[in-house]
Order: structure tokens, then sequence, then C-alpha cells
């Protein structure tokens, strides 16, 4: 099922993001972790990509395999500012090969090329979305940033620039992580009165400890609130403790984000399950869904 018409069929829709290992060792624990959440049944799972090298045809076999052998439906994510219109055309065949009919469209991003340069066929992801939506294979979905895009001058200025992408064809947004609602709830107020009507599902993820903290805010310019802040500072170096604390932390999160109308919940998994498992179960309990 294309993730439009899962959401056209209202409910709370539940997906994981994955994305590909890269050792043989990572593939043995991924494959473990993808089954245990297999169990939880989520409306569908999405595959990171990367502009460099190999990447986007190994996006291509994961999002095939956990098709095929795991019975997920799956969105596979697909950078376009290091690719030619022709790579493009030549990925999306063998996404449809492989019976993937979900894209994330994203633009990639530019200092993160590992020395390749931008193609010039696209500029923004709002370009390959339109290309995307002309091809009539693919349900697209895009990303959006509750504290706006790093590079964006204003939040107003990402929004109308957002605006465009829908325009082109996006028909959901997935958000960029965030431990706040207040910039959830700000952004669908925002992007609403801009004229963006579609469901826009939030990205949540557990903390492991205070350097992610740090990589994330430095970043991805998120704001941490100091609740969160002083907890990951408490519990920094005690596994179990810091894995109770951000579980329950995300858990709130989450189930207020229901509570106040989102339409589902977007867990950045890192791979692992135990968390996500917690955090479901969690919200579960808080509320019907
Ligand atoms: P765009 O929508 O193109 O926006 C990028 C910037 O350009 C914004 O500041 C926007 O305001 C501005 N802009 C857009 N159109 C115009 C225009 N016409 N004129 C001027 N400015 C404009 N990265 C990966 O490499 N692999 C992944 O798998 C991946 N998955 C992601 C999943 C999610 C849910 C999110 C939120 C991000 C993901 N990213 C991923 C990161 C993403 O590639 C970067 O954030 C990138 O910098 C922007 O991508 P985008 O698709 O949002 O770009």
């Amino acid at each position: 099922m294309k993730v439009t018409e899962r959401l056209k069929a209202g409910g709370k829709v539940f997906s994981f993001e994955f994305y590909p290992p890269k050792t043989e060792r990572d593939s043995v624990k991924f494959f473990e972790a993808a089954r245990e959440l297999k169990k939880l049944n989520p409306d569908f799972v999405s595959v990171t990509n990367s502009s460099s090298g190999a990447l986007p045809y190994r996006t291509a076999a994961l999002s095939g395999v956990l098709k095929a052998e795991l019975g997920f439906e799956v969105v596979a994510h697909l950078t376009c500012v290091a690719h030619t219109r022709a790579e493009i055309k030549e990925i999306c065949a063998r996404l449809k090969t492989m019976g993937i009919r979900n894209i994330l469209a994203l633009r990639g991003d530019l200092h993160n090329l590992d020395g390749l340069q931008p193609r010039r066929d696209y500029s923004y992801a709002s370009q390959l979305t339109a290309d995307l939506v002309k091809t009539g294979d693919f349900s697209v979905g895009g990303a959006c940033y509750p504290e706006k895009h790093p590079e964006a001058p204003t939040l107003e200025e990402d929004i109308a620039r957002l605006k465009e992408k829908v325009a082109a064809g996006a028909e959901y947004l997935i958000t960029q992580l965030f431990f706040d609602n207040a910039f959830y709830f700000r952004f669908l107020e925002k992007a609403a009165a801009a004229g963006i009507n579609v469901p826009v599902l939030p990205g949540i993820m557990p903390l492991t400890g205070y350097k992610q903290m740090q990589n994330f805010t430095q970043l991805m310019k998120v704001a941490v609130p100091e609740a969160l802040r002083r907890g990951i500072e408490r519990w920094d170096g005690d596994k179990d403790g810091m894995f109770k604390f951000s579980v329950d932390y995300a858990s709130a999160q989450a189930a207020e984000l229901l509570k106040g109308g989102a339409p589902g919940l977007h867990l950045y998994t890192l791979n692992r399950s135990r968390a996500a498992i917690a955090i479901l179960k969690n919200v579960k309990g808080r509320i019907a869904v």
C-alpha cells in the first residue's frame, strides 16, 4: 500500500527509520532488530540514503529485502543533489523492480558529499519531487523542519519553499527530529496558514548520551529543552539510567503529539529495536491509538 493511501485511511500511522548497515556484523544486528520491530506491525519503515558512492543502490537493495523477506511497506529515501537525471532514473527503475512504490524525495546535505560535486541537475528536493511524480510510479513524501532548515533565513521563508515542494507533489511530510513539541505545533499552524494541508508525521528519537546530544544540536540546529539537557547530563555514562530516562522522555513527547492531533509517529531507530518497542508500548499504555 502506498503511504498516502494508508494516511488517508485514518487512524494513527506508526513508522520506523533504518539506515543501511555498513558491516556484516552490523547487518546481523540490524536484521535481528528489524525482525523484532516487525512484530509491532508498523505501517511502514523508511531506509535512508546517502549521495555518495554505491549507497543509493544499497538503499534500493535493502528496501527490496525488507519488503520481500520481512513484509514491511518500505519508503526508500532518495537524495538528488549529487545525481544526474539519468542516475535518478536508473535508481528509480531499480526501486520499481524491487517492488518499492514509496519514495521520500530529498535534496541531501551539501556538507556531506564525501568529495562528490553537486551535479546541478537538481538544486532542491522540489525538483526531484516533480520528476518522481511525473513517472506515475511512486507516492512521494518530503522532509520538513519544525525549527526551520539550517540554511533557511527564516521559518516563514522555509515554509514558503516547502509549499513549492508540496505543490510539486509531496503528499506527506516527515519532520526533522525535535525535542520540544511546541516547535511542531507552531510549525503546523504556520504551514496551515501558508496553505500546506498534507499530513506531517513528527520524527522522534530518544537520545543515547551527552555527546550525541551535542552532535545533534550542532549539526541539525535543534533545541534541547532544559529538562532534557539536565537528564542527559545526569545519566551520561549510566547505560540503564540513560535508557530509561530517554525512553520516558520520548514516550511523553510522543503521547502529547498524538493527543494534540499528530497523524502518527516516525521513530528514528538507529537500527535498534529496544527503545522503539518500549516507546510504542508506553504510548499505547497512555492513550488509545
Ligand atoms: P529542500 O526541500 O530542497 O530544502 C533545502 C533548503 O533549500 C531549505 O533551506 C529550503 O528552504 C531551501 N529551498 C528549497 N527550495 C528553494 C528554492 N527554490 N530557492 C531557494 N531556496 C530553496 N539526508 C540524506 O543524505 N539521506 C537521507 O536519507 C536523509 N533522510 C532525511 C529524512 C528526513 C525526515 C529529514 C528531515 C532529513 C533527511 N535528510 C537526509 C537530510 C536532508 O537531506 C537535509 O536536511 C538537506 O539539507 C535538505 O534536504 P531537503 O530535502 O529538506 O531539501
